[in-house]
């Protein structure tokens, strides 16, 4: 974990971005938080730890991890953008419309069906992101 955010303070440096101890403890929170965040639920996280550190300092934190590939953002269509970390093994989601929980999965099958429609299209895959939409067993009671 402290390997992560030398490596991602030198890159920070390297680019030019402005590497303060703030951030270093936004970035904390954000990577022991783990799951999908909102800058919304971010920034909560980093208030009961840190009083003192605002919410542009949080949103420009999460930008700029997401600049330098460290984390992931997922639109999950209820207009907020959710943020995870990018050093995770790759997953998809499925996500409830009602409650807006996210759930994870990974799928062999899957994964080698969309290899094959790509073969098939001569497309060389960069990267995909597959979200199911519906509702959870939780909200179907
Ligand atoms: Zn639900
Ligand atoms: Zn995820």
């Amino acid at each position: 974990m402290d390997e992560i955010i030398e490596r991602i303070e030198k890159e920070l440096r390297e680019s030019g971005k402005k590497s303060s101890r703030t951030r270093r403890k936004v970035i904390e929170v954000f990577f022991s938080c783990g799951g999908h965040l909102s800058v919304e639920d971010l920034y909560r996280e980093v208030k009961q730890r840190y009083p003192d550190i605002g919410y542009v300092t949080v949103y420009r934190t999460l930008k700029v991890l997401e600049e330098l590939g460290y984390a992931t953002s997922l639109d999950v269509g209820d207009g907020s953008t959710r943020f995870e970390t990018a050093l995770r093994q790759h997953h998809d989601h499925l996500i409830c419309t009602v409650c807006g929980r996210i759930y994870e999965f990974f799928e062999p099958e899957i994964e080698v069906l969309q290899n094959l429609v790509a073969r098939k299209n001569d497309f060389r895959i960069l990267d995909h992101t597959l979200h199911i939409f519906g509702i959870c067993k939780e909200c179907q009671k």
